[in-house]
C-alpha cells in the first residue's frame, strides 16, 4: 500500500470541461511545495486521467491520486473524490484553486469533514502550529492569516497569486475507486461550451489585464481598452460604472462585487480606484494606471502612473508595442 509523507498537502486539481489541466496546477503544486510534499488529487473522465496524472507529477506532485468521474460539472462526485483522497493520505492541509468550481468542492468537504475553510488566500505558510493562509480582506485594506483551531486547514487559492513553482517528480499514481455518494442523483444529460468569440486570455486566469472604467466615456470608444488589450496579449477588464454604462458585459466587471484577478501587470485606463475596484485587483505584481486627474486614488497603489487623456496617451503606447514586436 502506497504510504505518505506525514508532512503531505493534499492539492485538488480541477480539470477544464475539455480534460485538459486548470491554469492553477502549477501555482497550486507550488504553493504545496513550499509548505509539505505535494500530494495531487485528480477527479476526471476516464480518458483523460494518464495524462492529468503525467501533467501533475511534471508540476510538482509527489504522488498523485486519480479517480474516474462521469463528469466535471457536478461538484459532489468530485467531493466524494476529494473526501475519499484525504482519508488515505490523511494530509496537513488541503489546498483548492479559488475558481467557481473548486470553491464548491472546498465547501462540501470541509462541511462533511468538520474542518475549518479559509477562501480566497493569497499565499500559505507555516507556523509553530501548522498551515496558515495569508489574505487580503475589506477591499484589501487589511493583511490577514488565518489558521485552523483544529484538523487540516481547507485553503482556496486565488488564481495567479502564487509564483512559486514545484520541481518536476516522477510519476507515482495510485487510483482510486470511489463509489458514487448518497448526494441526490443527477444526470448530466448534455454540456454545451460557449464559443468565447475572441482569443483573448480569460480575465480569471490572465497574466496581464487591461481594465476600462467610466473615463472611456462609452462603449464605442471602449474599443481602446480592446486594443491595448490585443497589443498586450492581455484579458479584458472594466470598473463597475463602465459596466453600468454598457460599455462591456457585467462578466468582466474586477472588483468587490465582480472578479478577484492577480496578474502579473494591470492596466488601469480612466478607472477611479475606489475601495471596491482595488478590492478586485490590488493584489497584481505591477500596477499601471493612466487617468487625467492626478489626485485619483488609483494612483496610490500604481506601481507606474501616468496622468492624462487615455485617448491621447493609449494610441502612443500601442504605437510603441506594436514598434517593439516588428524589431
Ligand atoms: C457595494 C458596492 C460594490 C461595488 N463593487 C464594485 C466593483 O466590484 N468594482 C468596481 O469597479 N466598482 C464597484 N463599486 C463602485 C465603485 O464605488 C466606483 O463607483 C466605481 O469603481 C467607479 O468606477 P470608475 O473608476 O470607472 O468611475 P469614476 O469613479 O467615475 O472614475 C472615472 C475616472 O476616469 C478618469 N477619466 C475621465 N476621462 C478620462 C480620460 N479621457 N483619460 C484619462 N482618465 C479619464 C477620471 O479622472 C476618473 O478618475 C461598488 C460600489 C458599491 C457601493
Amino acid at each position: 500500500m502506497t504510504t505518505f509523507a506525514p508532512d503531505s498537502i493534499l492539492v485538488f486539481l480541477e480539470t477544464t470541461l475539455g480534460g485538459e489541466p486548470a491554469k492553477s496546477t502549477a501555482e497550486l503544486l507550488g504553493a504545496a511545495a513550499g509548505i509539505g510534499t505535494p500530494v495531487a488529487v485528480i477527479a476526471a473522465e476516464a480518458e483523460h486521467l494518464e495524462a492529468l496524472a503525467a501533467h501533475a507529477a511534471k508540476a510538482g506532485a509527489h504522488s498523485v491520486l486519480s479517480a474516474q468521474v462521469d463528469s466535471v460539472v457536478l461538484t459532489a462526485p468530485l467531493a466524494d473524490v476529494l473526501q475519499q483522497a484525504y482519508e488515505l493520505v490523511q494530509p496537513q492541509a488541503v489546498l483548492l484553486a479559488h475558481s467557481l468550481t473548486s470553491r464548491e468542492v472546498a465547501a462540501r468537504f470541509a462541511v462533511r469533514h468538520k474542518l475549518a475553510l479559509s477562501v480566497d488566500a493569497l499565499g500559505v505558510q507555516r507556523d509553530e502550529q501548522g498551515v496558515i493562509a495569508s489574505h487580503s480582506i475589506y477591499g484589501g485594506a487589511f493583511a490577514t492569516t488565518s489558521a485552523p483551531t483544529f484538523g487540516a486547514p481547507v485553503i482556496t487559492v486565488r488564481v495567479g497569486s502564487i509564483e512559486e513553482r514545484a520541481q518536476a517528480q516522477e510519476l507515482a499514481l495510485t487510483a482510486l475507486d470511489v463509489a458514487a455518494g448518497d448526494s441526490a442523483e443527477i444526470t448530466v444529460q448534455d454540456v454545451s461550451s460557449v464559443q468565447a468569440d475572441s482569443a483573448r486570455p480569460e480575465l480569471r486566469t490572465a497574466t496581464k489585464v487591461v481594465s476600462g472604467g467610466r473615463g472611456l466615456g462609452s462603449a464605442e470608444q471602449f474599443e481602446l481598452v480592446y486594443q491595448l488589450a490585443d497589443a498586450l496579449e492581455a484579458g479584458v477588464g472594466a470598473s463597475r460604472a463602465a459596466v453600468d454604462a454598457g460599455f462591456i458585459e457585467h462578466a468582466a466587471q474586477v472588483g468587490q462585487t465582480g472578479v478577484a484577478v492577480s496578474p502579473q501587470l494591470y492596466v488601469a485606463l480612466g478607472i477611479s480606484g475606489a475601495i471596491q475596484h482595488k478590492a478586485g485587483m490590488q493584489t497584481a505584481k505591477t500596477i499601471v494606471a493612466i487617468n487625467k486627474d492626478s489626485d485619483a486614488p488609483i494612483f496610490e497603489i500604481a506601481d507606474f502612473g501616468i496622468v492624462g487623456d487615455v485617448f491621447k496617451i493609449v494610441p502612443q503606447v500601442i504605437s510603441a508595442l506594436e514598434a517593439r514586436k516588428a524589431q
